[in-house]
């Protein structure tokens, strides 16, 4: 039977983002509910090793961290519910939420964590060997391939930014790209074409992501000439897919501004929306960063801002109270 929860706050998301907002705003007594989506935990859930996140000397699992991080935030007094919203009246306060269930929240405050995904090729055998060689983001996972060969899928900004970063650890880099051109900015692609171990293969796409191996792990890649249509094939231990980002804010279209790429915009240096007791935080709002430690950081910062924000309201209204009574 549907339900309906009122809150001081509701927190959309359940990844490093809404679990650390859930935490200061339980603290600061919002006695917050986190609706956790269809990813609890959100995306360090599907990596392994996580070797960034401070406090943690020796390497830490993802879904480990997320569950410990679900924990404390369950620990100082949040509510947890597995839905996902799918509908909104931020017209007015309190702000009314719809889920798939058919439960309704009314918030006093909303902070959305929704985060975003990594566009991937599609490929069955891409999917097959996440976390075994095929990855999504260098700032994590390229330190476990320091003096290996790792490839770079993809030619924009993030793609020629990621090669970059790998030459920290590796001397055989090579950017893969669809393509006789870069889409990168130019400055990006002097510093790749100068750079002396990075090379650059062009006009060719993915056919398959090739394992091998007990456990199996990434072998190479089979590529095919988008000019010719010829395959050939290239032995990597790595490959990082970098075609783009998308920030799950599909349920927010019409309601609040958003960049041309989807990204919620926040005034700057805070996390509040346009629209006064909404805020934003993580990687639904930041295409720079994506770090769970950033994700996190600004979490903070929106429990921090829908808590101040909802004392000042609260202490106006209560003085139009009583100068309305006088
Ligand atoms: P997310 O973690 O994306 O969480 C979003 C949450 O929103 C999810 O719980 C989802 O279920 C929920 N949600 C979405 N839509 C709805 C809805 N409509 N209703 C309700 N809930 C909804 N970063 C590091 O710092 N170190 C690493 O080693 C590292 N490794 C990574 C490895 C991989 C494979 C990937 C993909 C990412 C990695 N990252 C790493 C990046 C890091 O995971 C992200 O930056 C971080 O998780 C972003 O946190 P977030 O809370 O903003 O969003
Ligand atoms: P992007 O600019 O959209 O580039 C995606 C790249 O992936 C393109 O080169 C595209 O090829 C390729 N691609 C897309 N789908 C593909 C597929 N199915 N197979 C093979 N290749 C595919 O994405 P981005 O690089 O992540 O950048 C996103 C935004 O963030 C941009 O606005 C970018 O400027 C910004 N950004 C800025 C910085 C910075 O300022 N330092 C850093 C990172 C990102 P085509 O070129 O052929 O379309």
């Amino acid at each position: 039977m549907a339900t309906t929860h009122h809150t001081r706050m509701l927190i959309i998301g359940s990844g490093p983002a809404g679990l650390s907002a859930a935490i200061y705003g339980a603290r600061a007594g919002m006695q917050p509910i986190v609706v956790q989506g269809l990813q609890p935990g959100g995306q360090l859930t599907i990596t392994t090793d996580v070797e960034n996140y401070p406090g943690f000397r020796d390497v830490i699992q993802g879904p480990w961290l997320m569950e410990e991080m679900q924990a404390q935030a369950e620990h100082v007094g949040t509510r947890m519910i597995w839905d996902i919203i799918s509908g909104m009246d931020l017209s007015q306060r309190p702000f009314r939420l719809t889920a798939d269930s058919g439960d309704e929240f009314f918030a006093e405050t909303l902070v959305i964590a929704t985060g975003a995904q990594a566009r991937w090729l599609g490929l069955e055998s891409e999917s097959a060997l996440q976390g075994k060689g095929v990855s999504a983001c260098a700032t994590c996972d390229g330190f476990f391939y320091r003096g290996k060969k790792v490839v770079v899928i993809g030619g924009g900004n993030t793609a020629v930014e990621e090669a970059l970063y790998l030459t920290n650890h590796s001397q055989d880099v090579t950017l893969i790209h669809r393509r006789d051109s870069l889409r990168a900015e130019r400055i990006l692609q002097e510093r790749l074409f100068e750079h002396p171990h990075i090379k650059v293969l062009w006009n060719k796409t993915v056919d398959r992501f090739v394992g091998g191996g007990e456990p199996e792990v990434l072998t190479g890649l089979d590529l095919r000439d988008t000019v010719t249509g010829d395959i050939s094939h290239i032995p990597t231990d790595g490959a990082f897919v970098a075609i783009g980002h998308k920030p799950a804010t599909e349920v927010f279209a019409g309601h609040l501004p958003m960049d041309s790429e989807g990204y919620l915009l926040v005034e700057q240096g805070s996390t509040r929306t346009s629209i006064p007791g909404v805020f934003a935080a993580g990687d639904v709002t930041d295409k720079v960063y994506r770090q769970a430690v950033t994700a996190a950081g600004m979490g903070c910062m929106a429990a921090l801002d829908a808590e101040r924000y909802l004392a000042e309201a609260e202490f106006t209204a209560a003085q139009a109270a009583r100068a309305a009574a006088q």
